[in-house]
């Protein structure tokens, strides 16, 4: 593992080399109706398009190929109810690599199954985030790695491919539209793109229910917040109040963080649908839902980031439907 706390842009490069076998060049698709609608020429990432469903996969990929002979041998764990734990559990199949997946007893039997379906073991212990993640503890004093979602720097780094291929699809690229929750996407991409291109702006976007990193910005500080339940589910989670990258990351290179309400999401979601004609979660639609709702006011060529497809279809149908589905007040139990 590196201990150096920073990621350079040598340490992405490194990464995009390391994992090129691993992860796909996701399209950049020009979109007509956001560009007419803003005013500006407005690129969508195609990032959902992704092997297993999200960006995840370009860090969690860069982070097992780095490990050690030793480490391989004794195999990478991590607490995760969704696309980390996919992407982990992929990344560690294509190495033979063995993956344990801690998760609690809440989680819905699909997610579980997505997770063995890519050949990790799913160990269900407790009924919370905390309890798994004492299993984790167990696992790692036992010999295994701990890969975390974001604050690595071999995860960051590998988030931060995503900046240098955007930079390839866009060398004229002025504005850049990326998801945040723990920041460790924003963190890679806005390294990548500052060195190579340092007038670029980098624009994060959250959900206004649980913004654990606007909040710890605001504070100064991680803090701690709410969770609520959100159509933006992989968004939701703190930084982790022992962050060690990613808030400062954030903080030095991100210009604007702007964040979105339900209603706007659910409104993200459909333009997507029915404009753009993809399928994208709640998370992998916060950037045009910030265009939408003229939250992000883009200067240039811009690329918003579509991260991520894994959403709960029947839920999906609902909002495209036009149903008003608040996630605080409806019986949909999240899947
Ligand atoms: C993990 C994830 C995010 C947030 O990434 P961070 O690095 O935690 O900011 C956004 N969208 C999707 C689809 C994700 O899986």
């Amino acid at each position: 593992m590196n201990t150096d706390p920073k990621v350079a842009i040598a340490d992405i490069e490194a990464a995009r080399a390391r994992i090129a076998g691993a992860v796909r060049r996701t399209p950049l698709e020009v979109s007509p109706s956001l560009s007419a609608r803003c005013g500006a020429p407005i690129r969508l990432k195609c990032e959902h398009h992704q092997v297993t469903g999200s960006f995840k996969i370009r860090g969690a990929a860069n982070a097992v190929r780095r490990l050690g002979r030793e480490a391989r041998a004794a195999g990478v764990v991590a607490v995760s109810t969704g696309n980390h734990g996919r992407a982990l559990a992929q990344a560690a199949r294509a190495e033979g690599v063995r993956c344990v997946v801690c998760m609690s007893s809440l989680v819905p039997r699909n997610k579980i199954a997505a997770v063995e379906a890519l050949g990790a073991e799913a160990r269900i212990v407790g009924a919370s985030q905390d309890e798994a993640q004492l299993e984790v503890d167990r696992l790692t004093a036992a010999g295994m790695t701990m890969i975390p979602p974001f604050d690595h720097p071999d995860v960051i780094a590998g988030q931060g491919t995503l900046g240098l291929e955007l930079l390839e699809q866009l060398p004229e690229i002025e504005t850049a539209i990326t998801p945040v929750s723990g920041g460790g996407l924003v963190s890679g991409v806005a390294a990548a793109l500052k060195a190579r291109k340092p007038g670029v702006r980098v624009i994060g976007v959250s959900m206004r229910r649980g913004a654990a990193m606007r909040a710890s910005l605001d504070a100064g500080a991680p803090v701690l917040v709410e969770e609520r339940p959100t159509l933006a589910d992989s968004l939701g989670g703190g930084v982790g109040l022992d962050n060690r990258l990613t808030f400062r990351m954030t903080r030095d290179l991100v210009d604007e963080l702007v964040l979105v309400s339900e209603a706007e999401i659910a409104a993200g979601l459909r333009h997507v649908y029915f404009e753009e004609r993809q399928v994208v979660e709640g998370a992998g639609a916060v950037a045009v839902a910030a265009l939408l709702a003229g939250r992000v006011v883009p200067a240039g060529p811009t690329a918003a980031l579509m991260c991520g497809a894994n959403i709960d279809m029947r839920l999906h149908h609902r909002v495209i439907s036009g149903e008003d589905v608040d996630l605080d007040h409806a019986d949909y139990a999240a899947s």
